[in-house]
């Protein structure tokens, strides 16, 4: 089966060969090695310093690394005002209101852009705002969002940017120090190509010791897992095996030429699958300038409800995404991450083109 949904995506076989190698207790210096070398290259995908940076890894999904950001690096005297423009904007804000995080929102609907110049007059009249979220690539959408502009007013006013990097980390540019980041949150399943069961929190040191005390979450508290990796040990257990697979994905990443490397060939991709769906009259959602190159929305075929075009896409080796909220009736989406060549895209063009004409 080609999964062109947006994680879980299809596994190298690399990757999934190292599912499969000894099994190891998280108590013992193999892990601690495992471990530290995970934290190194994710450091290394963006080029950033041991120094400033730290990787904290954690076992969850995406959601987690999320909920661990928010509730560690607003601190209870903070107030964190959170960017939405599709569900994973949303989120965030529902983790804020869930852990009683001090926030405020920023709503737009699902299909706007983001508006930088309300964002600035925001930010000017409301002088307490210590942080704000933003998701880099809105996945609802597949809208990647202005995070440098976004970054500058930031920064102009010492506000750390939260970012979750969920469905962009490994593929497109985060310019961490330049962007004023404080934090950014991403996965193992994603653009990193590994398995489901492990994400992370990229976070900058000095804005992690900012926010210590008190506690919001005993299992999620990035503060606590930082200090005691930082020392060859983690809080609770790890899923050894997902971690096994994300070391490998990550050589897989560096052996392929980095992240430019996987920008180039998610945008040859999606490419390919825009200009095959386009001339099948199916049309997108955004225009590619604003898009992402990870996954695209595309406006479902005439005579199509989403269960009949899935299905029969599904009959033909193929998995597409739905659409979100009110989108379910109207959207599919279509992502090109993991193990997916061009002569599978190739093979679902060719089917699309049986479905529809
Ligand atoms: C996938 C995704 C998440 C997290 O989803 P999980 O199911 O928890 O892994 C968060 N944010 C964005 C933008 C995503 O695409």
């Amino acid at each position: 089966m080609i999964l062109l949904n947006p994680g879980p995506v299809n596994l190298s076989e690399r990757v999934r060969k190292a599912l499969l190698r000894p099994d190891l207790c998280h108590r013992e210096t193999e892990f601690a090695d495992l471990q530290q070398a995970i934290r190194d290259k994710l450091l290394d995908v963006y080029g950033l310093a041991n120094d400033d940076w730290a990787a904290v890894l954690l076992t969850g999904s995406g959601t987690a690394a999320v909920e661990a950001m928010l509730t560690s690096m607003v601190p209870r005297e903070g107030r964190l005002l959170v960017i939405e423009n599709g569900v994973y904007g949303e989120r965030m804000s529902q983790i804020a209101a869930v852990h009683g995080v001090d926030h405020e929102r920023l709503p737009h609907a699902w299909d706007e852009t983001i508006a930088v110049e309300a964002l600035q007059t925001r930010l000017n009249a409301s002088s307490g705002i210590t942080h704000v979220a933003v998701v880099h690539h809105e996945t609802t959408s597949g809208r990647l969002n202005p995070l440098a502009e976004i970054g500058e007013l930031c920064k102009a006013r010492n506000i750390a940017l939260l970012v979750d990097g969920v469905s962009s980390f490994g593929a497109e540019d985060l310019a961490f120090d330049g962007w004023g980041i404080g934090a950014c949150a991403a996965t193992a399943n994603k653009c990193l190509h590994g398995v489901p069961g492990a994400s992370f929190v990229l976070v900058r040191r000095d804005s992690l010791r900012m926010a210590r005390a008190p506690k919001r979450s005993l299992y999620l508290d990035l503060d606590n897992y930082c200090r005691l990796q930082d020392e060859g040990s983690t809080p609770f257990t790890h899923s050894v095996q997902t971690l096994y697979a994300l070391n490998e994905a990550l050589d897989e990443l560096a052996d392929e030429g980095g992240y430019r490397t996987r920008y180039r060939r998610y945008a040859e991709l999606i490419g390919m699958v825009r200009a095959g769906l386009t001339a099948l009259g199916i049309q997108a959602l955004l225009p590619a300038e604003a898009s992402s190159v990870v996954l695209n929305a595309f406006r479902l075929p005439r005579d199509f409800t989403y269960p009949q075009f899935h299905d029969r896409l599904k009959d033909n080796g193929f998995v597409i995404y739905a659409g979100q909220g009110n989108w379910v009736r109207t959207l599919f989406r279509v992502s090109t991450m993991g193990a997916v060549t061009r002569a599978d895209l190739d093979r679902f063009l060719s089917v699309v083109a049986e479905l529809v004409t």
